[in-house]
């Protein structure tokens, strides 16, 4: 076992601390990576919190992680030692079964391993994330960073990158479309970018005016105050596809009335309670309110090779693992430009 400097919570009504985990000894199919950075993604914040239930402590969150490959087993392919590796939300999944056949491995049918907060597949061994010094995963659920992302802009693309890529493929985002991004923090800035990046007519819809420079700078063509109820009678009728990354509660059916007729909202964000829908809100105009949880490990390499052609990487504040608690005051807030990145260095620290 490899002992590994880390920071963990040990119950929902505290601060992280420093904490030792153990990571398992290589086996033939793993890779050890040595972090370097790892994001802190706002469902970091929901999990430590217990706020979907469930939770399991000592919690060590992180799924953002990009490292460098300190060893391979002996059967191992895809990666070499040396190499730049990312590991995102799950670590381990059935491999056998439809689902998993079919690169959607999120939604393996005996439930993937996810980095954290849940089991590995033995259902027994409590996995633990990347605000860790290291890291050992099968190599399949590992991914290749190609050359020219800087390793820590890309850490988040992990997660924020794939959520927000996978709907835009799924909803087929091109040229001309109209998007609307509902939230800009980490993975609304990412939706911004990569649809932008795809020839779509992004807008921003955000709490404040506060984030319109960046908004811009990052592709919207428009910037709208949802605070402001005149802004959704001024959009109706608008959008192709709105992808919303709200963490908190908020009003479906404003939103939905954005839509333009057969128009898709896809929910990302992940409120601890539930909202009503009304009926008439997709019935007038055949409307679609759809869902995406992150993506496969063969659509998360996809996105990584896409934003390295496109040069696409996070805006992030890199911060010492000793200030996670207030990096996570401040994205309750609504204060994060785009994204936290934990600097893996500082764990020695610790
Ligand atoms: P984040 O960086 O904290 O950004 C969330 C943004 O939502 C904020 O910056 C803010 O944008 C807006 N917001 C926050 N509270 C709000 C409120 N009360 N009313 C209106 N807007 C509010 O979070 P994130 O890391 O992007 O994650 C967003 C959500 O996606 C979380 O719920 C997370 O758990 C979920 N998530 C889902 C998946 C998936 O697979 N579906 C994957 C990763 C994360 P403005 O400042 O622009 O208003
Ligand atoms: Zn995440
Ligand atoms: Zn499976």
């Amino acid at each position: 076992m490899l002992k590994t400097p880390a920071y963990a919570a040990a119950s929902a009504k505290e601060p992280l601390r420093p904490f030792t985990i153990e990571r398992r000894d290589p086996g033939p199919h793993d890779v050890l990576i040595e972090i370097l950075f790892c994001g802190v993604c706002h469902s970091d914040i929901h999990q430590v919190r217990d706020e979907w239930g469930g939770a399991i402590f000592p919690m060590v969150p992180g799924h953002e992680i990009v490292g460098r490959v300190k060893h391979v087993g002996d059967q191992v392919t895809k990666l070499k030692v040396g190499d730049l590796a990312g590991v995102g939300c799950f670590v381990d999944s059935c491999r056998a079964c439809e689902p998993c056949r079919a690169n959607t491995e999120q939604f393996c049918e005996r439930g993937m391993a996810p980095t954290y907060n849940g089991t590995e597949m033995d259902r027994k061994t409590p996995t633990q994330g990347g605000y860790s010094s290291q890291i050992v995963v099968a190599e399949h659920y590992a991914l290749k960073i190609p050359a020219g992302l800087d390793p820590a802009g890309a850490a988040p693309l992990l997660c924020a990158g794939i959520t927000t890529y996978s709907p835009l493929r799924q909803w087929n985002c091109k040229q001309g479309d109209r998007v609307g991004v509902v939230g800009l923090g980490g993975l609304g800035h990412m939706a911004v970018k990569l649809a932008a990046s795809m020839g779509a007519e992004v807008t921003v819809l955000s709490t404040s005016r506060a984030k319109e420079a960046d908004a811009r700078r990052m592709g919207a063509s428009a910037f709208e105050v949802t605070k402001d109820e005149a802004t959704f009678q001024k959009l109706a009728g608008r959008f192709n596809l709105i992808i919303d990354t709200i963490s908190a509660p908020h009003d479906y059916n404003a939103y939905l009335g954005m839509l333009r007729p057969l128009g898709a909202m896809v929910l990302v964000g992940v409120p601890p309670e539930a909202t009503p829908v009304g009926a008439f809100s997709l019935i007038a105009g055949n409307k679609r309110l759809a869902g995406s949880m992150i993506g496969g490990i063969a659509e998360t390499q996809e996105m990584l090779d896409y934003c390295a052609e496109h040069k696409i990487v996070s805006d992030i504040e890199i911060i010492p693992v000793q200030q996670i608690n207030a990096a996570y005051e401040r994205m309750v807030r609504g204060d994060v430009r785009y994204r936290f990145v934990i600097d893996s260095a500082s764990l020695a620290a610790t």
